[in-house]
């Protein structure tokens, strides 16, 4: 069968939304696609313990949605204020017949990243592979808008916690385990509006190829997803400008955004234990642009 690829979901022009962060996916309007309907697996990651931050929705969702189906355990991280998109998630995780753990807390706090570590080991009865991919994006046309503590917002969502969860984690993990970073096209081409979130997609991308070298002989694999515009609640909750929004994607090839269904076979291949040779690697799916 084949599918083209430039009409298979909404395209722009898209209504004017707003949500104040960090917004909802059962609010938008067209609904993302997670793959809720669509996604089959075939025992990929069968036994797999998995922690997904930002497991509530976007990329993160599609994620869980996915690890579930290919046979995994899953635990998701999201904010209090995301409990609806985490029920749902939650409910599709256990539809499988696999476990599904519900952890919200601000990433932003180091004691909580390790609380959360522990907390996913007790549930799942350890950990195997930790999808890091939370992020905080809110746009601002000139850097003299941006106050320090939204710089610190943003440092410490998309780039300390990466680092406090992957160093609890490492205390569990064994040989065969993956850890996988969300990073972003905005690490190699930054928008002029995206100056502190694009530094952070930067540090992700380069984690990812150090810390490969430093846990390839551990046998710990680290690689990392650069998508480029998707369709998530990260977009409509401050990260575009209502005029970016409304046109969505619509500069790609494609001629529209991604949606988090469309990159949730690339975190699977990164966590699957037969990609065994794929380390320090950044797989993109940007619609023709994007330089991963
Ligand atoms: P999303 O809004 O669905 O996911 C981001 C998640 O981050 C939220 O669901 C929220 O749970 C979590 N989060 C934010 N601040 C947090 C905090 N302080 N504590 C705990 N959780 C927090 O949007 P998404 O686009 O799927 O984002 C997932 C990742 O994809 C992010 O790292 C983002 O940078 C990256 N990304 C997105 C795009 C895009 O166009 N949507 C493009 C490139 C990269
Ligand atoms: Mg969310």
């Amino acid at each position: 069968m084949t599918v083209d690829p430039t009409t298979t979901y909404p395209k722009p022009p898209f209504d004017k939304q707003t949500q104040p962060f960090p917004g909802l996916a059962g609010q938008m309007h067209p609904k993302p696609d997670h793959g809720e309907t669509s996604y089959v697996g075939s025992g990929r990651l069968t036994g797999r313990k998995a922690l997904i931050t930002g497991g509530d929705s976007g990329m993160g969702r599609a994620a869980a949605i996915a690890f579930a189906r290919e046979g995994a355990d899953v635990a998701i991280n999201y904010l209090p204020d995301e409990e609806a998109d985490a029920r749902e998630v939650i409910a599709l995780i256990e539809k499988e017949g696999r476990k599904g753990v519900a952890l919200p807390g601000d990433l932003r706090d180091e004691t909580f990243c390790e609380t959360l570590i522990e907390d996913t080991v007790a549930a799942l009865g350890g950990i195997d592979t930790l999808v890091n991919n939370a992020g905080r994006q809110q746009q601002a046309q000139s850097i003299t808008d941006i106050s320090s503590e939204d710089f610190d917002a943003t440092m410490k969502t998309n780039i300390y916690a990466m680092f406090w969860l992957t160093k609890a984690a490492l205390k569990h993990m064994k040989p065969g385990s993956v850890i996988i970073q969300t990073t972003s096209e905005q690490a190699y081409d930054p928008s002029a509006n995206l100056v502190d979130y694009a530094i952070t997609k930067a540090a992700g991308m380069n984690f990812t190829k150090s810390m490969a070298k430093q846990l390839g002989p551990k046998g710990i694999r680290v690689n990392g997803v650069a998508p480029g515009p998707i369709w998530t609640p990260l977009q409509v909750s401050g990260g575009a400008t209502m005029e970016k929004l409304q046109g969505f994607g619509g500069d790609t090839p494609m001629g529209r955004p991604g949606q988090p269904a469309e990159l949730a076979s690339i975190y699977v291949q990164l966590a699957d234990p037969k990609a065994s040779y794929a380390n320090g690697q950044v797989y993109g799916a940007a619609g023709g642009g994007g330089q991963p």
